[in-house]
């Protein structure tokens, strides 16, 4: 009977083998849904942390170790952003084929040029990162370039679905370009318009769109302003001012809401990845809802 019943056994393993999902584990919402925009059904995304929770620092949960165990690819920012919590949770899922070097792991932050790579690397500044600036999913140019490495990546992981993800990929190309074209031509009022940041959050979209960062309120980077500090940047906006002040969803709003009401100016929260704000409910949500608030800012 043994013959039969190992051939019964790989004939009911087989057809589940084959349509099982790949487990991605993103550390970030952006790159979460972007796995689905390009997986669709053929991934299975578990996304590590929400918008409202600062992505430098994360616990380590035993629920996220028992996520990233099952997972068949790890999709991260990398640049040092989860350096605080990334390493901990790769160790102890004992996960072999999501180690860093493996296929199973891959980092959006090295599929794009880094903005503010620091002369000289002192911890002492703060969360000052030695790759460059991290968060680079502010610039939806960064996000295209992400999705042509990122789906790549898939169908080397998951061969018998590559066509789909290539399909998958130019769809969302296709759609993406689009988006970016007009985000570019509803946002060239902001070229050249002088904003301050709560945190060196903003780099990219800074970049993208050419506003021009006068002022930050973090003394160094993770680190909260005091109200001396904060007058101080009020006191040097008299001179160079400022149409707004910015910071992501998920920080401390007292900060940039305490300089809007000395300078006269808005303080606006961005979404910073998707489910930020209630219109940024995936990537496309995300850059809509940022150039809107923005250009009210602007008027
Ligand atoms: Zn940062």
């Amino acid at each position: 009977m043994k013959p039969f019943r190992l051939f019964s056994f790989l004939f009911a393993a087989w057809p589940v083998f084959a349509h099982a999902a790949l487990n991605v584990f993103a550390c970030e919402p952006e790159w979460g849904a972007l796995a689905t925009e390009l997986g669709g059904d053929a991934v299975k995304v578990y996304t590590a942390t929400t918008a409202m929770q600062d992505p430098h620092h994360i616990e380590a949960r035993p629920s996220l170790i028992a996520q990233m165990r099952r997972a068949n690819l790890a999709v991260c920012t990398g640049a040092e952003l989860e350096i605080g919590w990334l390493p901990v949770l790769l160790q102890q899922s004992g996960n072999a084929a999501i180690q860093p070097g493996q296929p199973g792991y891959f980092e959006a932050a090295r599929q794009v040029a880094l903005l503010e790579k620091p002369m000289v690397l002192d911890r002492a500044q703060g969360d000052i990162h030695a790759a460059g600036n991290p968060h680079v999913q502010t610039d939806p140019r960064n996000i295209a370039r992400v999705a042509q490495a990122l789906a790549a990546r898939m169908a080397e992981l998951d061969p018998a679905r590559a066509a789909l993800y290539r399909a998958r990929l130019a769809g969302f190309n296709t759609r993406w370009n689009a988006a970016i074209a007009r985000w570019q031509a509803e946002a060239a009022p902001l070229r050249g318009m002088p904003i301050a940041v709560q945190h060196l959050g903003f780099p990219y979209l800074e970049n993208w769109l050419g506003l021009k960062q006068v002022a930050v309120l973090e003394p160094k980077p993770g680190v909260a302003p005091s109200v001396g500090q904060l007058a101080d940047v009020a006191a040097r906006l008299k001179a160079t001012p400022a149409r707004a002040v910015i910071r992501a969803a998920y920080q401390d709003p007292r900060p940039s809401e305490w300089l809007a009401a000395h300078a006269g100016i808005p303080a606006i929260a961005l979404p910073f990845t998707v489910g930020g704000s209630a219109r940024a409910g995936d990537l496309f949500g995300l850059f809509d809802d940022t150039v809107d608030q923005l250009l009210r800012a602007a008027r």
